[in-house]
């Protein structure tokens, strides 16, 4: 846990979140600025500062975001979905707490910006 990371305020509900998903070791919440029509992300409880911060423990539990992003998009009537996991500030990323994106519900060009 980091105590001014945003993403930890969400977990620890310091912070309130449109709440998908939640079990011991994810949550999944909908973005504060959607990009599409369902947009949402998915995160680890555990403070993980981005992909390239993710270690061989942390395998199983990035594969489960995975799962658990998938299963929730088809819950919200979504099957075709893009995921993006954006490291470090050129690639886009503004928060330092692992989130991945799941976008869908129109048509998505690519590549992207
Ligand atoms: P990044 O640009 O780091 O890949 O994505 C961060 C995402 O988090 C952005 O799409 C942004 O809209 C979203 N976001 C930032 N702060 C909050 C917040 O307090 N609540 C929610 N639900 N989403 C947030
Ligand atoms: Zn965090």
């Amino acid at each position: 846990m980091a105590d001014n990371c945003i993403f930890c305020k969400i977990v620890r509900g310091e912070i309130p979140a449109a709440k998908l998903y939640e079990d011991e070791e994810l949550l999944a919440f909908r973005d504060i600025s959607p990009a599409a029509p369902l947009h949402f992300l998915v995160i680890p409880k555990k403070h993980i500062s981005g992909p390239a911060a993710v270690t061989a423990e942390d395998e199983r539990l990035i594969g489960r975001m995975l799962r658990i992003g998938s299963e929730t998009a088809k819950k919200e009537g979504i099957e075709d979905f893009r995921v993006v996991f954006n490291n470090g500030a050129q690639a886009g990323q503004t928060v330092f707490h692992i989130h991945m994106h799941i976008l869908g519900g129109r048509d998505l060009n690519w590549p992207p910006g």
